[in-house]
Parts: C-alpha cells; structure tokens; sequence
C-alpha cells in the first residue's frame, strides 16, 4: 500500500512537471522562480534586466479596481514593482474616466520575478504589464467569474479593427513613469497614418514610445523606466527620437524581419544568466 502511494505520489508530482515543461525543453526550465507564491518583505527592488532579473518586495495588483480586472488568476503572474502597480491603477483610472472602459489585465511578473517557464522572456524584474486590447461592455457591468477569467480568450485587434481603443495607448504613454509601449507592427503603422490625417504634430509626440514588436495584436505591453529605488535595475537603451514612423518602421513588414521572428523563438528558450543579487531573493 504504501509503495503503490509513493507511486502514484510521484506520478502526480512529475505529471505535473511535465505538464509544466510543454513549452520549452526541460533542461532549459528554471522553475524555482515559477513555485513562488509569496513576493519577499518590503522595499520593492527590480533587480537586472526585464530579460534576467528578479524582484524583491513585490505588492500584487489585486483582482480587480477602479477600471480594471485582471485576468488569468491561476498564472500568478499578478506581482509588480509597486510603481507598476500605480501605473496601471492610474492608467486604469484615466480610461475607466475618457472612455468609460474598463482594462483587462494580462501578466505582470511571478511573486518574485524571475524567468518564467512558459510565455515570456521579459517580465523578469516586476516592471512589465501586459493589458488586453479588447474592452468588453460586460467587464464594465460586472465582476468576472474566475471561469470568465481563466477561459474569456483576447481577440486579435490585427488587421487593425475599427474599434481600436488608440486612445487607451495615448493615454498609457502620457504617464511619465511609462518608458515604452509595445505594440504589432501594424498597430504601430496604423497610429503613424492615424497622426497624418488628424494633426497638429505635437498631438502625437506620446507615438515615439509606441514601440512595435512581434507578437502583441491582442495585448500591449506596458514598460516603466527603472524605479529610482532600485539602482540594480538595468535600463534599457533610450528611445530613439522622433515618432518611429520612418524606414525604422518599415522594416518591419520585411522578409527580415519575418525572418527574425524565428530567432526571436529560440532567444526565448535560452537560459539565462541572473544577477547574483537574486540569490537573496528566493532561498
Ligand atoms: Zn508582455
């Protein structure tokens, strides 16, 4: 009896393991980061880069606030930098106000930060938010079950729908703790020719930290500039100047580019190496 327990005990755990492990190759999986449930004691620090780095003193958004729900509960993806947490709930705020909206919210960060095992490279230090494009008139009048926020699926807004909320991203950029915003390719095109037809110029200067990169045609993601409290936390290159809607642009419906989506896939399975600060960060 109890060997057939021990048995079906180790089933469980590495069933659940490899359930785990799907995405990417075992040996690539740092997944202590992954079973955290509790952020650490205050003060909040992002530590290294949004692509290796971890958090110390992480606040959890919480499931819902003023002009926002967050989704996907089960992820444990709902920890941030305590700036972030005030960025969303500013952003949140300013949308639910403009428009009457209200956000769905995607992953932030693991309670500690750190590499997840499956979906993002980034989102490594707490300073990382994706938030849904698609803002549902029921998400308004409600509270969402955790069936609707486990299973309600992010419609794609590529090619570029009518509703686009691009005001959302206006506003979101507007808030200075914001470094840059990604966005697809064609959502950032989309912006570009929306600023030439309605204008004065300086109406779209917020566009230069509208950022595009692969993926995000249902979700933008939000990133803050290094919090002054975390001095180990590594800036990322300034934004170039300007609105981006040059050749910088257009590179991106090249076959290059298409090509580097490929490259960007394998990058995404690489391990990567913390900073040694972490080590205080999970036990
Ligand atoms: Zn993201």
């Amino acid at each position: 009896m109890a060997g057939f327990l021990v048995r079906r005990i180790l089933s469980l755990v590495f069933g659940a393991y490899a359930a785990m492990s799907e995405d990417l190759p075992a040996r690539d999986l740092d997944t202590r980061w992954a079973i955290m449930t509790h952020p650490t004691a205050p003060p909040a620090r992002a530590i290294g880069g949004v692509q290796a780095g971890c958090l110390a003193g992480a606040e959890e958004l919480p499931l819902a606030g003023a002009g926002y729900q967050r989704m996907r509960p089960s992820r444990r993806r709902g920890f941030g930098h305590p700036a972030l947490v005030r960025a969303i709930e500013t952003l949140s705020r300013r949308v639910h106000k403009a428009a009457d909206g209200v956000l769905l919210i995607g992953d932030l960060s693991q309670a500690r930060g750190g590499p997840m095992p499956s979906g993002h490279r980034s989102h490594q230090t707490g300073i990382d938010a994706d938030i849904w494009f698609w803002m549902p008139a029921f998400a308004r009048d409600r509270v969402l079950t955790t069936r609707d926020r486990e299973t309600l699926a992010a419609p794609s807004f590529v090619p570029v729908r009518s509703d686009f909320p691009w005001q959302v991203l206006k506003l979101a950029a507007e808030i200075d703790s914001v470094d840059r915003i990604f966005v697809h390719a064609a959502i950032k095109r989309h912006l570009c020719q929306l600023s030439m037809r309605i204008r004065s110029p300086e109406d779209f200067l917020w566009l230069q930290k509208i950022r595009p990169w692969w993926g995000h045609h249902d979700h933008f993601h939000l990133r803050l500039k290094c919090p002054a409290d975390s001095p180990s936390c590594v800036p990322q290159a300034p934004v170039p100047a300007g609105e981006g809607c040059d050749t910088t642009l257009a590179w991106w419906f090249t076959e290059e580019a298409r090509r580097d989506a490929e490259k960007q896939k394998t990058l995404a399975r690489e391990r990567v190496r913390l900073p040694s600060e972490c080590e205080q960060v999970i036990p």
